[in-house]
């Protein structure tokens, strides 16, 4: 699986988090950098970054080159336009049996800094070959053009994102809220899915990073799209709740993980 997003030295989210979770699903992962940060960008100050943007195009010459084929990819964080144009270029050119985007924008109604409306309409092009989309409520706002509310009515926002994707694909929104409760939504025969845990108090850096590589790992692995999630909020839930229990001094650092990892090797052995 090729896995597409930022590298942070320090603060355990996105690729660092990405890897472990599907080496422990017996993936070969291909952790591809998009940009490189001292640390992520939540709680440390500003970090230093390299801009890998004239090294991928070499990367993904010496790959075609060397005559790489990746089954399933999952890209998350990707940071500028000509870098998402460069990913849609190659994505689009390989036969993959799963594609998931998860199409990292903004949150809390806002874009993240540096992001753009140039940078919305590259994203728009990104998602056009993926399988499964996994937007944030900011996200498919983002992407459709609605204005953000906190708890959009879903249904014609899940619809007017499922017309951007080809026939098929699957686009779920990873951060709703219902009554005390946090997972996802999706459409199945154009009714509204939901499946979710209960939310638990504070904030955490990672969990949308964690819930896209685990699902992209369980759906690459054949398991159904509704079982796919479920099992995903219960993982995440299971792993906010023993980083609850670390009781850290700082919020920053990623989610623990190694309770995730067990889960994973306990569904392969059973
Ligand atoms: P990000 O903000 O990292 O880009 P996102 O907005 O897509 O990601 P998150 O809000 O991080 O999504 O939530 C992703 C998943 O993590 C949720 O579906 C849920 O399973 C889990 N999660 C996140 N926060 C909590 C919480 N406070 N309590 C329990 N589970 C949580
Ligand atoms: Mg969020």
């Amino acid at each position: 699986m090729l896995v597409a997003e930022d590298l942070s030295a320090v603060g355990g989210i996105s690729l660092s988090a990405a890897v472990p979770v599907l080496t422990a699903m017996d993936y070969q992962v291909a952790a591809l950098p998009t940009s490189l940060l001292s640390t992520h960008t939540s709680g440390y100050g500003t970090p230093a970054i390299v801009d890998l943007s004239a090294w991928l195009p070499q990367v993904f010459k010496h790959w075609t080159t060397a005559q790489l084929d990746f089954q399933q990819a999952l890209i998350g964080y990707v940071g500028s336009v000509a870098l998402c144009q460069l990913l849609t270029d190659y994505l689009t050119k390989q036969s993959l049996e799963l594609l998931v985007v998860d199409p990292v924008l903004g949150d809390l109604g806002r874009l993240y800094d540096g992001f753009d409306a140039a940078y919305v309409v590259a994203m728009r092009q990104l998602i056009k070959p993926a399988d499964v989309i996994l937007p944030n409520v900011t996200e498919a706002c983002l992407l459709t053009g609605t204005p953000y509310q906190s708890q959009p009515e879903l249904a014609p926002l899940l619809q007017q994102l499922q017309q951007q994707l080809k026939s098929g694909a699957q686009a779920i929104i990873t951060d709703v809220t219902q009554d005390d409760q946090i997972g996802c939504a999706w459409l199945a025969n154009d009714q509204v899915q939901f499946s979710g845990q209960q939310r638990l108090p504070g904030h955490y850096n990672g969990t949308g990073d964690t819930l896209a590589a685990v699902l992209a790992g369980l759906l690459g692995r054949g398991y159904s799209l509704e079982r796919s999630i479920r099992l995903a909020n219960q993982w995440l839930n299971q792993a906010v709740a023993a980083t609850l229990a670390q009781h850290r001094a700082s919020e920053r650092q990623g989610i623990a993980l190694s309770g995730i990892l067990r889960e994973i090797l306990a569904l392969d052995q059973g």
